[in-house]
């Protein structure tokens, strides 16, 4: 029985800050996700599941941790796919929903668009019935925690998934970048940049967004290994050096269909879980990749 989940919390991770809440909140995740998968549930519905409590946690710049705009909104990105048979579905610059990646799985599950911006966004996502946000300045305040306000500091959440069907499936949530202007979208709802899934591979993408849509990152990981035959840890490691050239900093989290796993970043440090069926449960920030 193959079957394999990564999480991250985003590449945004700056040294000399405490993150024993994430990695404990992490660790719970990651034991309770896999017994999910042995379960035999979905990759789909796994990863959807894991990026929710990453984003109502609070403890990420994403759902409630996320951060204000430059005029003190919050607008947020998500994105969800589906390896089998490529189905997405993404909201960009959301505003007033709890889970940005339960709306983007109503774009998804209504399969006529991939993805919803802004106000038509909000207005699937309450359609389906998802909760609200009735108060923003109340509900958003766990981003005070999260450091400077400057523009170089992010954060994101992401998971992807083998299931023991063999599916793989990706998703990634996020607040974006901290005092970002208002309407600006970064990679997180862009599948192909910040979320990818196909049969090949899973991936789900975190850091300066500007830098992975020039670069496509996310599909990139894919191309690689379908045209070119790289192994996976390899052209995570490529695609990384390619975001550096447009200097980008972050990570990725990946997952192939074999089950092989591969989570590097060349920030200072990425929150990040994996287990796998040949692996027990590890939970890393400042670690060296494994
Ligand atoms: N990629 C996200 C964005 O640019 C931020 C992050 O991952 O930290 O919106």
């Amino acid at each position: 029985m193959t079957y394999a989940l990564v999480l991250h919390g985003g590449a945004g991770a700056r040294p000399g800050t405490d993150y024993t809440k994430q990695k404990a909140h992490l660790d719970g995740l990651i034991t309770a996700g896999q017994a999910k998968l042995i379960d035999g549930q979905s990759a789909l519905d796994v990863v959807t599941w894991a990026i929710e409590e990453l984003e109502s946690s609070g403890l990420y710049v994403a759902g409630k941790g996320s951060a204000p705009h430059s005029l003190g909104g919050f607008e947020l990105d998500a994105s969800l796919m589906h390896g089998p048979n490529r189905r997405a579905g993404a909201v960009a610059a959301i505003e007033g929903i709890q889970s940005p990646i339960r709306a983007a799985q109503v774009v998804l599950n209504d399969g006529r668009h991939v993805m919803l911006a802004g106000a038509g966004a909000q207005h699937a996502a309450k359609s389906a019935g998802l909760a609200q946000i009735n108060d923003p300045e109340a509900y958003y305040t766990e981003h005070v925690s999260h450091g400077s306000a400057d523009s170089a500091n992010h954060g994101t959440v992401g998971a992807v998934a083998l299931d023991i069907r063999g599916e793989l499936a990706a998703g990634t949530s996020t607040g974006g970048t901290f005092g970002k202007l208002v309407g600006r979208v970064g990679d997180t709802p862009i599948i192909g940049a910040g979320t990818w899934a196909d049969d090949t591979v899973a991936v789900s993408c975190t850091g300066l967004g500007e830098a992975f849509i020039r670069t496509a990152t996310a599909y990139d990981v894919s191309a690689r290994m379908r045209y070119a035959g790289t192994p996976l840890k390899q052209a995570t490691l490529q695609v990384l050096d390619e975001v550096a050239k447009f200097d980008g900093d972050g990570g990725l989290i990946a997952i192939d269909a074999q089950g092989n796993i591969s989570m590097p970043y060349n920030s200072d440090g990425m929150k990040r879980a994996a287990v796998s069926d040949t692996m027990p449960p590890v939970v890393r920030v400042f670690e060296p990749e494994i």
